[in-house]
């Protein structure tokens, strides 16, 4: 049944949202959401608080993270769903892709340094509820706050993209490897927001064969960061590779994000809705 408001993606103050897992929960069953899941980047600490706050309120509950990988050489995003949070492969294989996030962040300051933006890092850290957890968004908010940019996108589009003075290329965690933690502990592995990687034909068709090939089994089609022509390029791609169709706003905060939670598009009604796929998982 693919009429669910599923919103199986989004941030809280333990990665780079700015509101804690309860309001989130509180905010997803107002606007409507009948299955939810917290996606916080490479990080699970967020977890048993979203689950218990989602009990309450009568709204489903699925596991979930977002973890970082590097893939062609660029970043990728993988949400892992349903997973065991205990099991310590994918325990351990967050924490160390979570670090390493501190000495980018020092690097990042120093690029920005040397364009004249000074105290980045101690600034940066101030909107970072988790500081393992110190990403490029707390650098957009504190170089808004301080009047060098009017909002995050402008961030980074000047300072924190490829080729511009706060970018810092970083080794996260391998697909292979992603794929594995979130299978071992009786997850899904999704392909978060596949239109955001500016990927070449070829290195995109690479992307989705060897996630498959690892034991990827959906991707995210309807999302706060597709267009809606985007969700159909990627509604045809999950036909073409049989993966399973996963939605979710991809919500951070009620500033900055354009996607409220809830707020979607269904997905197509000819493609597998993810959450078919963990019906035994939801909480
Ligand atoms: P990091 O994990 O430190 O590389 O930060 C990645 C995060 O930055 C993503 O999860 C988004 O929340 C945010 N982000 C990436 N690109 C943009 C953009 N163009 N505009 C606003 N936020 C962005
Ligand atoms: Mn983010
Ligand atoms: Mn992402
Ligand atoms: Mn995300």
């Amino acid at each position: 049944m693919n009429i669910l408001n599923a919103d199986l993606h989004c941030h809280s103050v333990i990665s780079d949202g700015t509101l804690t897992p309860e309001a989130l929960a509180a905010r997803a069953h107002a606007n409507g959401v009948e299955l939810w899941s917290l996606t916080d980047h490479d990080e699970i600490g967020g977890q048993a608080r979203a689950a218990s706050a989602a009990k309450a309120l009568g709204m489903g509950y699925l596991s979930g993270t977002e973890i970082s990988v590097s893939f062609a050489g660029r970043t990728v995003h993988i949400v892992g769903l349903g997973f065991d949070i205990h099991h310590p492969d994918m325990q351990n294989g967050l924490q160390s892709t979570r670090g390493g996030r501190h000495e980018r962040a020092k690097d990042m300051a120093a690029g920005l340094a040397k364009v004249g933006i000074h105290g980045s890092f101690e600034g940066a850290l101030t909107y970072a509820g988790n500081p393992d957890l110190i990403s490029r968004t707390h650098f957009a908010r504190y170089l808004v706050e301080t009047g060098v940019c009017k909002d995050t996108h402008e961030v980074f589009r000047r300072f924190l993209t490829e080729g511009k003075p706060g970018f810092v290329p970083h080794r996260w965690a391998s697909l292979g490897d992603a794929v594995r933690w979130i299978r071992e502990g009786q997850g899904v592995a999704v392909i978060a927001h596949p239109a955001r990687y500016g990927f070449t034909p070829t290195e995109e068709f690479a992307l989705f064969s060897e996630f498959k090939h690892h034991g990827g089994q959906a991707v995210e089609v309807v999302t706060g960061s597709h267009s809606a022509q985007e969700a159909i390029t990627y509604a045809d791609m999950a036909r073409e590779f049989g993966l399973a169709a996963s939605r979710g706003s991809d919500f951070h905060s009620p500033e900055e994000s354009h996607t409220d939670l809830g707020s979607l598009p269904w997905l197509p009604g000819d493609l597998t809705p993810v959450w078919e796929l963990l019906a035994d998982r939801i909480q």
